[in-house]
Parts: structure tokens; sequence; C-alpha cells
């Protein structure tokens, strides 16, 4: 815990997010797909599905005019750095961190690059096995940001860098309710993708709760998923991460033929079909299943078996199948105007 005094708190009277949004001219920016939450008993449903906060670190990114920011301070964080990249919010969140003294940081920057490894104190720190630290991470970030941000994560989770340097920090974070579904999609789902691999693989993930567009101002396109997530102790997958990656977008690539048609992509042309059926084989794995219908144990054994293809053929963890066709195409090309040079 970040205090010893438990104190329950309460912020002061202070001006609704509807007139600090009027106060500061925070009209939401389109092109940075801003869209608000101002309804407290929402951002307070939101902040609840990251577990009892009591005493706790807790990083909120993109914290705009401050309503999840608001609801983080009354469920009792004793300490909550905030990562907003517009400067206009910056006034009204100063406002907000006088009115719980010493509990606000305000850092001004882009949550992309922050360093959040140097964000809370050494203390906080826990092993790997143990509970998950005092620390959490909550946001509702324009889509664009939150699919490359968790992908970010999900590697930093997997080398226990960046915010998984204090342990198995919990993530709260919302997402188009389409990317949501594909987060915790199950096996033989037909949202099952990429994202539903490499999310599990290292976390449990859990659906929350879905939040209508009618209730952001101004309303976006789409409806919006809540979802939580807890770094496993043991990952699902025991490979570094970039060859997990490799293998699980290769299988994904072809998502309605069968699994061995992506898989053949990760091998050059001239051993494809002899390697694929390699590694179907050491895998152990159907090769007539559809990528949706693969569960996490034969992902398990397709990135184990590529591993060991990897430690036999040199150059085959680099290998792509792009370059190699692009180079081929470069080559016909040539052949074809060294064919039609003139006969002198
Ligand atoms: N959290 C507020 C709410 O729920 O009402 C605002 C949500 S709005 C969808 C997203 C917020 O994230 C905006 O304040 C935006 O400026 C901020 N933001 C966008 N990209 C960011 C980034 N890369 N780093 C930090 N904040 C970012």
């Amino acid at each position: 815990m970040a205090s010893s005094k438990l104190v329950p708190f309460r912020l002061p009277p202070l001006p609704t997010i509807g007139e600090i949004i009027k106060l500061y001219k925070l009209r939401a920016e389109k092109q940075l797909s801003q869209n608000f939450l101002l309804d407290m008993r929402l951002t307070d449903k939101i902040v609840r599905q990251a577990g009892n906060l009591r005493g706790t670190h807790v990083c909120e990114v993109g914290p705009g005019p401050g309503g999840i920011t608001r609801s983080i301070l009354n469920a009792g964080a004793a300490d909550l750095l905030v990562v907003e990249k517009d400067n206009r919010f910056i006034p009204g969140l100063k406002l907000l961190s006088e009115a719980a003294p010493g509990k606000v940081r305000i850092i001004q920057g882009d949550i992309l690059t922050y360093r959040l490894d140097r964000g809370f104190p050494k203390v906080l720190t826990k092993t790997w096995d143990d509970d998950p630290p005092d620390l959490h991470i909550i946001g509702n970030l324009p889509f664009n940001v939150s699919t490359p941000l968790i992908i970010k994560w999900l590697e930093n989770m997997s080398n226990r860098s960046g915010p998984f340097v204090y342990g198995r920090t919990r993530l709260t974070l919302t997402f188009q309710k389409e990317v949501a579904e594909r987060l915790t999609a199950s096996t033989g789902s037909v949202q099952r993708s990429r994202l539903s691999i490499m999310a599990q693989y290292l976390c449990t993930v859990k659906s929350c709760f879905t939040i209508p567009g009618r209730a952001f101002i101004p309303k976006p396109e789409v409806d919006v998923g809540v979802v939580h997530f807890t770094p496993l102790v043991q990952p699902q997958i025991q490979q570094p991460f970039k060859l997990v990656e490799k293998v699980v977008r290769n299988v994904f690539q072809f998502r309605r033929k069968h699994c061995h048609k992506g898989v053949q992509m990760l091998f050059p042309e001239a051993e494809r079909l002899e390697m694929t059926e390699a590694m179907m084989c050491k895998a152990d794995v159907d090769p007539t299943l559809r990528p949706i219908q693969l569960s996490m144990s034969n992902f398990r054994a397709l990135a184990d078996a590529y591993s060991h293809l990897c430690s036999e053929h040199q150059g085959l963890l680099t290998y792509d199948f792009r370059e190699e066709l692009r180079l081929k195409h470069l080559n016909r090309r040539a052949g074809s105007v060294r064919t039609q040079q003139p006969v002198c």
C-alpha cells in the first residue's frame, strides 16, 4: 500500500466535468479521437473493474477533462500519475490536483513514449510469481492509441519491462467493442484473431462490460468495451514475444483457409512444403484446422516446433516471405529489361 494513513477520501465539491469543459473551452478534437465521459456513475463503474484502489498507486492514461480521474481519487488511490498528451487539459487537471493535495502528479506527454518504469517508487516492486503489485493502470484512450499501446505493453509484459518492472501490474483499459471482443475471444469464436492469442498467452483477459457510444460526448461511431488484464505468472507459451508474434501473424493471414497455408509462409519457397510438414508433424497439430479453431496449446506446440526448426536452420528466424517475393519481382523486372535491350 502506498500510504499507511487509510482515511477514506472524498473530493471536495468541484465544478462538474461538463462545467470544466465549458470553463476551459475543451472542445473535443475530432482529429485526436477525443470522446469524453461525463457520467460519474459510468466512470465509477470503469474504476471499480480495477479492484480495490484504496491506498494504491495508479497511472491514468489520457485523463482529458478528468472524469475517470475523479473516480480514481474517490476510490481512495494514494498516488495518481496522469499522463495526458493534450496541454489544453492541464489547467483542469491542476484544479483537481489542488483538491486532492499530494495525491496527483501530472505529466504532459505521450504514453507511447513515456518511461513508466521510472514513474513509481521501486519499493512497490513485487517478484513476478508474487501477487500483483499495488499499482494499476487505467485509461480511456482513443482507439488509434489503445491498440498499439496494448501490443507494446504485451511485449513489455513478456520481457518484464516498462510498467511490468514492478511485477504483474494490472491494466483496465477501453477499446472499440470489436477489438475488446477480439482480445477476449475463445477458440472457435469468429472474433478469434492474432490479438486474442497474443493477449491470452500472457494474461488473464476479462471482458468487463460494454459502454454504448451514446454515453460519450461527442458520440463515437462505435460502442466501447472495458477490458481488464492480469499478467500470468507463467505465460502459456514459453518462447520470445517476437517469435510467437511471427508464428501467430502468419497462421492468421489466411483466416478462412486450413492453418498449414499460413504456416507455409514461415519458410523459404524452395523448402516450403517439406518444412511445413515437418513443423505440423512435430507440433502434432491437424493441418486442416482453420486458424480460429486452434487452441492455445496448439499455438504453444506450433511456436515450440518453429523455434526448434529455427535452431537447426540458420537465418530462418529472420526469413520474411514478403522480402523473398520482393526480390523475385525485382529480379524478374531486371531480367525483362535485359531481354528488351536493343541488339547493336
Ligand atoms: N479519459 C477521458 C474521459 O474518459 O472522458 C478522456 C478520454 S478521450 C477518449 C482520450 C484522451 O487521451 C484525451 O484526453 C487525449 O488527449 C488523450 N490522449 C490521446 N493520445 C494520447 C497519448 N498518446 N498519450 C497520452 N494521452 C493521450
